[in-house]
């Protein structure tokens, strides 16, 4: 699989990055998808919910989850998720993935994204170091379940 990205969604995505830096940023990919490629036509920027989330599932007591900030996790607002699959259903375009970004961390998938990740989506990172953009890699799952980078192809 490729995706193909234009510039002016990348630098949505930086834009968003470098803005909730030092907290990660998240957000939808609409698009089409075909064979070989994925085709991004909106960038829906979104909050990071992972605070609500933490307290509505009450996890937030324990020692395991007192890293687990904004800083190292994201959550995507449900409600954001529904109108984006909304607006996807209006424009005949699905929700071809989930990007977010890692600040002062490399674009690598962690072992959290890895837990949440399904195999039908892309999974774009934007690693921020010290604010600044640093790199940007696309990852998929294969058919065992591992993350492998995905072409980026700029449209
Ligand atoms: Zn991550």
């Amino acid at each position: 699989m490729t995706l193909i990205i234009n510039a002016t969604q990348i630098q949505s995505i930086y834009h968003h990055a470098k803005n909730v830096y030092p907290e990660e940023c998240c957000g939808i990919l609409l698009g089409t998808i075909d064979k070989l490629t994925k085709t991004v036509v909106e960038v829906i920027p979104t909050d990071n919910a992972w605070e609500q989330s933490e307290s509505v599932f009450g996890v937030a007591s324990s020692l395991e989850n007192l890293d687990r900030t904004k800083a190292s996790r994201y959550t995507i607002p449900p409600q954001d998720i529904f109108q984006a699959q909304k607006r996807g259903r209006d424009l005949q375009l699905n929700i071809i993935g989930f990007f977010h970004s890692h600040p002062d961390c490399p674009a690598i998938p962690s072992s959290c994204d890895r837990d949440r990740a399904w195999d039908i989506y892309s999974y774009p990172i934007v690693s921020v170091i010290q604010g600044k953009v640093s790199n940007f890699q696309s990852w998929v799952l294969d058919c065992n379940g591992i993350f492998r980078e995905e072409e980026i192809h700029q449209g």
